[in-house]
């Protein structure tokens, strides 16, 4: 992933890179329009100067003792004697040679300026060249005859620990200022990240965001404005899930009272033909409202903690097998070949709502498993977690649906309408349990041949 971290820190050290060319492209043009001149000039000078003090001395002796007495002093000269000898005095030139026409130039009299020509390269550079060509060439008569010496500043000699002490600085500066911005784009990206971690617990249900709103900037804008929105978010949320509650639990009683007629009315009189088929409609739709309400009221007190309400310690194999116990008249009804493995397990948890899950996914498989089918449960301790697995070889689940079963009130495969009696809320239940007990579930399924379903407890709790 291209972290907004690794971005600011490339963006920084590409900003550096260019404005460090364009730092040197700036600093050129001025060399170019302002010192560039006063070099020349100066060069000139001291070539001047060299040339004079030698006229007034003859006697001194010129490439024994003069010129290299002057290459000491900080230049770098070369001497072209009249019948065609080049002498070099001070740092070796590195590269580049006269041609004839500038040597004759100078030879002839004239001055020879090649530190002012006009450079194709940055002049800053140029400056720096270490060639015979980037000399300012000065005319000398000697005691053998004419002589044409070129004349260049030695900036090894000149400015050596200058030259190092700036590059020094230069480099230290950009290395450090890349160091520093990749410590401080932490800094930087550090709200963004708490506010990710937020939204991920505001999706989960978990409000308790704390952010720190004191900052004055966009940063602490975007975050009092998210903890306003949470704020909002909290109050809905609860508003839902009284809601819910109180909607249930009304609708409970009701429905109480009308089973309770109904069997009533048909223990005293004989109800035949279709009074009976009636009854018998109020009394199972009573009961799946009955059922529904119920879930829901489950969902609510669920969605209110965190944590399960009561906590113990108890075999989680033997309560699978009760569940396996209680489901019998429905399994054997439908001829179902059942497959248990259970280790022996101790699990801390809430026990009536884990029965819940058990119940729910037994349930299912054995409501979606076609009779003579195969179901399997299998409990096993792994290394720090409790797994336990519901299998079944019925009907499965399509590709598209898997991924929502666990949503509230969805139901795979509406239109075939296979199964009237689901309300769509056992799986959410499942989820909401296990997530508040720190466990986590998966369904794999192939349509038509089976779905298996994966509970994960963290072991001891
Ligand atoms: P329902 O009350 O409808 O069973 P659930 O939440 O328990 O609701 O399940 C949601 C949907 O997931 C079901 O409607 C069904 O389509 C699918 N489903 C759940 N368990 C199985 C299973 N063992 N085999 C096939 N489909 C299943």
């Amino acid at each position: 992933m291209r972290s907004l971290y690794v971005r600011i820190t490339a963006t920084f050290a590409l900003i550096a890179f260019f404005s460090s060319l364009l730092g040197l492209l700036v600093t050129s043009l001025y060399y170019e329009f302002s010192l560039k001149s006063q070099n020349e000039r100066r060069m000139a000078d001291v070539g001047e100067t060299i040339k004079q003090l030698y006229e007034r001395y003859p006697e001194l002796e010129l490439e024994s003792v003069y010129l290299p007495a002057m290459a000491k002093l900080g230049y770098q000269l070369y001497l072209v004697t009249e019948d065609g000898r080049t002498v070099a005095f001070g740092s070796p030139f590195k590269h580049g040679s006269l041609s004839v026409g500038q040597v004759d130039t100078v030879m002839n009299g004239r001055v020879y300026n090649g530190m002012g020509e006009e450079n194709r390269r940055l002049e800053l550079i140029a400056y720096f060249e270490n060639s015979v060509r980037n000399t300012i060439g000065i005319p000398l008569a000697t005691d053998v005859g004419r002589a044409a010496l070129f004349i260049r500043p030695d900036l090894k000699q000149q400015i050596g620990e200058v030259r190092l002490i700036v590059a020094a600085l230069l480099l230290s500066t950009f290395l450090l200022s890349l160091l520093l911005i990749a410590v401080f784009a932490r800094y930087i990206v550090a709200p963004i990240k708490k506010l990710t971690s937020a939204t991920k617990r505001i999706v989960q249900g978990q409000y308790d965001t704390n952010l720190e709103t004191s900052r004055k900037d966009e940063i602490g804008d975007l975050a009092n404005h998210f903890s306003r929105m949470t704020d909002s978010i909290r109050r809905s949320e609860l508003m839902r899930q009284e809601f819910v509650a109180n909607v249930s639990h009304e609708f409970q009683t009701p429905l109480t009272s009308i089973q309770g007629y109904v069997r009533t009315i048909r223990e005293e009189s004989l109800v035949t033909g279709d009074s009976g088929r009636y009854l018998d409609i109020i009394e199972t739709e009573s009961a799946r409202l009955s059922s529904l309400s119920r879930q829901l009221l489950t969902l609510a007190s669920l969605d209110k903690g965190d944590k399960p309400p009561h906590r113990a310690a108890f075999r989680l194999d033997e309560q699978i097998r009760h569940v396996l116990i209680g489901l019998e008249w429905l399994w054997s009804e439908k001829q179902l070949e059942l497959h248990v493995e259970l280790e022996e397990v101790v699990a801390e948890g809430d026990p009536e709502l884990l029965h819940e899950v058990w119940l729910n996914l037994l349930s299912n498989a054995i409501k979606f498993t076609p009779a003579g089918g195969t179901i399997g449960v299998r409990l096993r301790r792994r290394a720090d977690s409790i797994e336990a697995e519901v299998r079944d070889d019925g009907i499965g689940i399509a590709e598209e649906d898997l991924p929502y079963i666990f949503d509230r009130f969805y139901k795979a495969d509406k239109a075939r309408g296979r199964h009237r009696n689901g309300s769509g809320l056992g799986l959410s239940i499942v989820s909401r349990i296990v997530a508040i007990h720190g466990g986590t579930v998966e369904a794999s399924s192939r349509l038509g041949e089976g779905s298996v379903f994966t509970v994960l407890l963290p072991a001891g709790g």
